[in-house]
């Protein structure tokens, strides 16, 4: 059955030691805690070494936030797929909307980058999702499923299966303006019946869907309750561990 998650963003935010202080107050809170969900931080690239020390890799997972789409060489300023798993994180957070939006980053670009994550035993957090007029113009549905069939319908069955989905309708990420259980349950059973047509039912049945957008202790639980939200990235409320920690208390 599909694993519940929490997994974290923290953006380009925190210093090296803001981080690892954040780390390890996260890290003291779960430690008296049984969880019924699998935590993750995703953090910038500078902290992933010190933030793995730092915290119960049985009980929080690290990802990076991004990873290169070439192998190695020259390409300045880039951290390829094996770099990051190096580091021991075991996650990347890849097709975030800020990636795409600021970084040109494109179906074709993510399919190559998820090839590479995949190749080097990192699961991908893969986020989708529409923006505002695409939503007003009811054309969501096929917007995610084409960010979906173009950057990972590619993969084999077990390849597919190491994915984590994460739908983040861009209107609402760090906006505080979150989509309703309703909306969020309708497009997530959507996503799972598009992975059920390409690789089974199964697959599908398997897949975490992890919802993003405004998710905050106060929603959490309204939004994790319905049978296709399986979790959630978090952006803003994961910059404090009380915050985060009261949306892993929602399972
Ligand atoms: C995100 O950036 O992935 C996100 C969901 O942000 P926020 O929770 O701040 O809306």
């Amino acid at each position: 059955m599909r694993q519940n998650i929490v997994a974290g963003n923290w953006k380009m935010n925190k210093t090296l030691q803001e981080g690892v202080e954040l780390a390890n107050e996260l890290n003291t809170i779960l430690a008296s805690k049984t969880l019924n969900c699998d935590v993750v931080i995703g953090v910038p690239a500078t902290h992933i070494t010190e933030v793995v020390k730092t915290v119960d890799g049985a009980k929080i997972g690290v990802a990076a936030q991004n990873c290169a789409d070439q192998v190695s060489g020259a390409y300045t300023g880039e951290i390829s797929a094996s770099m990051v798993k190096s580091t021991g994180a075991e996650y990347v957070i890849l097709g975030h909307s800020e990636r795409r939006e600021y970084y040109g980053e494109t179906n074709a670009t993510l399919k190559t980058k998820t090839d590479l994550a995949l190749a080097n035993g990192l699961t991908p957090i893969f986020c989708i999702g529409e923006v505002l007029e695409e939503r007003e113009a009811n054309k969501q549905n096929e917007v995610v499923k084409s960010q979906i069939e173009e950057a990972l319908f590619h993969l084999s069955a077990d390849e597919f299966a190491k994915i984590v989905l994460a739908y983040e309708p861009v209107w609402a990420i760090g906006t505080g303006k979150v989509a309703s259980p309703e909306q969020a349950q309708e497009i997530h059973a959507y996503i799972r019946s598009i992975v059920a047509d390409k690789f089974g039912a199964e697959v599908a049945d398997n897949t975490s869907i992890l919802y993003g957008g405004s998710c905050k202790p106060g929603n959490a639980k309204e939004l994790f309750s319905n049978p296709d939200v399986d979790g959630g990235l978090i952006g803003g409320a994961a910059l404090a561990a009380a915050d985060f920690v009261g949306i892993i208390d929602a399972f």
